[in-house]
């Protein structure tokens, strides 16, 4: 079992695949984008597939591809074959903003995908417009009705922000009501490229839940599996559940299990810290696999103790600027 120095099991992976994304969201990146990492500052697939492979033997059971947006590399379908393939994963999961993921859904069946997370922060097309700056509305909704006809385990992610989707919050509960979907509401985070300062957080966890409990007051709490980064719960006679994951509030440091890379082969012990360790930078210089293990585990016996030890030790030296695209959210 992979363990770091605060004794908690390394277990889960999100690996970003790119910086680009066809979509906007004010709270995740400008509206002119971002300065796009060039195609060889990308990692290729032959070397994420190594990393994951490795990370796979060492001890990594889930991986989670993110990005940006996955889609949008195109060749996105032979990575996660490849992944799909690895001797030892036992779950491959993908997060989309479902833009261009319709067509893809029945062959990620196939290979053994078996959840999605959606991001859909509303679920009125105007609002959608206004938040994403793009006009997908449709598009998304024809991904979920895909995800759904393929019987996918579908998580929706919903960041709440004051003033812009508020309003979304009961629609977005409601839309369990029917579906068989998990929705879970996401504290916003100061990762927004820089497009707008972050003041703070208005909707915590506990406010959101008031503000469901408002209209549900019968909401029932579940048991959070192990690991979990959400508080769920279940509306009595709702087909799906709701999680909030108080992901700025940081209440889940504790037990976290996950790593991230980001697209440019940067190793992330924490989503709050600014990288550990570049993965594709070793690998471009011929680093066998017996040196990367010693660099991944030297990075893991040095893991903050929360996000807030991350964040402290990062502000001192650059601050939060990077959007939530080139994390790997
Ligand atoms: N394009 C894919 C998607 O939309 O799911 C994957 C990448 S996206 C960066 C991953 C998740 O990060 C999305 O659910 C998005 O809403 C969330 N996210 C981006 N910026 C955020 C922020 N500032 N605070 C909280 N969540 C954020």
């Amino acid at each position: 079992m992979l363990t770091d120095n605060h004794g908690r099991k390394i277990s889960y992976m999100r690996l970003a695949v790119t910086d680009r994304c066809n979509l906007r969201c004010f709270y995740c990146m400008p509206e002119h984008g971002l300065d796009w990492l060039s195609r060889t500052e990308l990692m290729t697939n032959e070397e994420m597939l190594q990393i994951c492979g490795l990370l796979v033997k060492m001890g990594i059971e889930k991986i989670r591809i993110t990005g940006g947006e996955p889609f949008v590399r195109k060749d996105i379908m032979q990575l996660l074959t490849g992944i799909s393939g690895l001797n030892g994963l036992k779950e491959l999961g993908l997060t989309t903003n479902g833009v261009l993921t319709a067509p893809y859904v029945p062959e990620l069946k196939k290979i053994g995908v078996r959840s999605i997370n959606l991001s859909l922060d509303t679920l009125d097309a105007n609002r959608f417009f206004t938040i994403t700056r793009r006009d997908e509305f449709s598009n998304v909704m024809a991904s979920l009705d895909a995800m759904l006809s393929h019987d996918m385990e579908v998580k929706i992610n919903a960041v709440v922000m004051d003033g812009k989707n508020t309003q979304d919050i009961i629609p977005l509960v409601e839309l369990a009501k029917e579906l068989p979907v998990s929705v879970r509401f996401i504290e916003e985070m100061p990762f927004n490229g820089d497009g707008h300062v972050y003041d703070g957080l208005h909707w915590d966890y506990v406010r959101i839940l008031d503000e469901i409990k408002n209209k549900y007051p019968e909401i029932k709490k579940l048991d959070d599996p192990a690991y979990s980064t959400s508080y769920n719960y279940q509306i009595p006679g709702h087909k799906g559940s709701i999680g909030i994951i108080a992901a700025y509030s940081r209440t889940f440091c504790g037990t976290c299990n996950r790593i991230r890379i980001t697209p440019q082969g940067e190793l992330k012990t924490c989503l709050y810290d600014d990288g550990v360790l570049n993965l594709k930078d070793l690998m471009r210089k011929g680093a066998s696999d017996e040196v990367l293990q010693g660099a991944l585990l030297t990075a893991f016996s040095h893991r903050p103790a929360d996000g807030w030890e991350a964040e402290r030790a990062r502000v001192a030296k650059t601050g939060i600027h990077e959007s939530m695209a080139t994390i790997g959210g």
